[in-house]
C-alpha cells in the first residue's frame, strides 16, 4: 500500500533517497566531517524525509553547513566518555554534529544494556541531534530505546511570554512482533519550530494554538513567530487543554539531557549555527527487554496490545485508528519506492549549497 503523511503539491519535486543522501554526505566529506559521521548524519536527515518528517530532514542542511562554517561546530571533535559505570556513561561530545555524537552515546547505552540489562548514557557539548526517533529506533529489534534532548529556546512555559524553554522531544521504541513497531516521537512542544518553517516556505498561515507573539497572544503568522514568536508547550496556551503538562514534560526532558550532563538547558541552550556554541545534552536510555520477560513474548504481547487498540471501535468523524510511528514506517516504505518530495525553495537551498562546495545536486 503506498501512503504518505503528507501528499506533496505542484511545488514539490521527487529524488531518490540514495541521491539524496550521497549528496548530503558528500557535503559533510567537503567541509571535512571524517566519513563515518558524514554517513550517520546523512542518514539522519534522509530518514527524516524518508518518514515524512520534512521538519527535520534536509531542509535543515543550511544550518549544520553555516554552525561548521561559523567555527561553532567542530568537524573532528574529540568525543570521549568522561565518566563510566557499568549502566551508565557522561559523553563529551567537544562540540560535534549532534547525529555522530548521538549514534555513538546509544551505541553505549545498548552495549550497557546488553551486558548489565540497562543503559542509561547523558551527553553535554553536542549541537542539534536531528529526529529523536533515529536514536530510539537503535535499540529495534531486541531492545526498548529511549531518545531525548533539549534544544535552543524556542517555546514559552505556561503562564511565561518570551522564549525561555526548548521544544525538548522524547522518543520511545518498543519492538513488536510484526513491523511496524511502536515509535512515539514528538516535540513537548503543540509543533516543533520546524513545522513552523514548513509553513513559512509554503507562505500558509499555522493553526490558531501553535505559537503565541510578544505580548502574549496567539499568532497564525509563521514568519512572525520565526522572527520574534514563541510556540506554545504541548496541550496549548494556559491549562485549560493541559499546557501545563507539556511545559512539565519539556522540562523534564532538560533536567535529564541539560542539567544532569552538566550541558546547557532552558533559556540558555545555543543554537547549532551559532554565534556561541549550542552546548545541547542529549540523554539516551536502552532498556534489555530478556532481562524483564523473554524478548519473544514480548513482542507478541506488544502486538496484542497494538492489534487491540487498531481494532477498537473507530471515531465516526476518522476513517482509522493509528500507533505512534505507524504513519511514519508507511510513509518511509512508499518513499523508498517513489522517491523523497522536496520542495521548491528547499532545491534551491541544497542547489547552492552544492554549487559553493563543487557538488552537483541530483535534479
Ligand atoms: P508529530 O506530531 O508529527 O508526531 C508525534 C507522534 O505522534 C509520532 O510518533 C507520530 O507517529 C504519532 N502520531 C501521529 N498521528 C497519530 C495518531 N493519529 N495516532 C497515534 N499516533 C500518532 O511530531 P512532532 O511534530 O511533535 O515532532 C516531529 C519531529 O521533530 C520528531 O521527530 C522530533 O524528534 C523532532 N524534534 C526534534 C527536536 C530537536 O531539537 N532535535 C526538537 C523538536 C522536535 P508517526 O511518526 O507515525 O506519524
Amino acid at each position: 500500500m503506498l501512503y504518505e503523511k503528507h501528499v506533496p503539491d505542484e511545488e514539490y519535486t521527487r529524488v531518490g533517497y540514495r541521491d539524496l543522501k550521497s549528496f548530503v554526505k558528500e557535503v559533510f566529506l567537503r567541509l571535512g566531517v571524517p566519513e563515518e559521521d558524514a554517513e550517520i548524519t546523512a542518514d539522519n536527515l534522509v530518514a527524516a524525509d524518508l518518514r515524512g518528517i520534512e521538519s527535520h530532514g534536509v531542509s535543515r542542511l543550511k544550518r549544520y553547513v553555516d554552525g561548521i562554517k561559523n567555527g561553532v561546530v567542530k568537524t573532528r571533535p574529540n568525543v570521549k566518555v568522561l565518566k563510566e559505570s557499568p549502566s551508565t556513561a557522561l559523553v563529551d561530545g567537544d562540540f560535534g554534529l549532534g547525529q555522530p555524537i548521538a549514534y555513538k552515546a546509544m551505541r553505549i547505552a545498548m552495549e550497557k544494556a546488553k551486558n548489565n540489562c540497562i543503559g542509561a548514557v547523558g551527553v553535554r557539548n553536542s549541537n542539534h541531534y536531528g529526529i529523536a526517533g533515529y536514536y530510539a529506533m537503535m535499540a529495534l529489534p531486541d531492545m526498548i530505546g529511549i531518545s531525548l534532548t533539549n534544544s535552543r529556546p524556542l517555546a514559552a512555559h505556561t503562564h511565561a511570554v518570551g522564549r525561555s524553554i526548548g521544544t525538548n522531544p522524547i522518543a520511545i521504541a518498543v519492538p513488536c512482533k510484526q513491523e511496524p513497531h511502536f515509535v512515539l516521537d514528538m516535540a513537548t512542544s503543540t509543533a516543533p519550530i520546524g513545522k513552523i518553517e514548513v509553513a513559512s516556505r509554503k507562505g500558509v498561515k499555522i493553526p490558531e494554538g501553535w505559537a503565541i507573539d510578544e505580548e502574549g497572544n496567539i499568532t497564525v503568522d509563521p514568519d512572525y513567530v520565526l522572527k520574534r514568536g514563541a510556540l506554545v508547550p504541548l496541550g496549548g496556551l494556559g491549562e485549560e487543554m493541559g499546557g501545563h503538562k507539556g511545559y512539565g514534560l519539556s522540562v523534564a526532558v532538560d533536567v535529564l539531557s541539560g542539567v544532569l550532563t552538566g550541558a546547557a538547558w532552558g533559556p540558555f541552550v545555543g543554537a547549532t549555527e551559532g554565534p556561541a556554541p549550542a552546548n545541547v545534552g542529549h540523554f539516551f536510555i536502552a532498556i534489555n527487554i530478556d532481562c524483564f520477560i523473554p524478548v519473544d513474548e514480548f513482542r507478541e504481547r506488544m502486538e496484542l496490545l497494538k492489534m487491540t487498540l487498531k481494532n477498537w471501535k473507530v471515531h465516526p468523524k476518522a476513517e482509522r485508528i493509528w500507533i505512534p510511528g505507524e504513519k511514519s514506517w508507511l510513509t518511509e516504505r512508499t518513499r523508498k519506492e517513489i522517491g523523497v518530495p522536496l520542495h521548491r525553495r528547499t532545491i534551491e537551498m541544497l542547489r547552492k549549497i552544492g554549487e559553493e562546495l563543487g557538488i552537483r545536486f541530483p535534479i
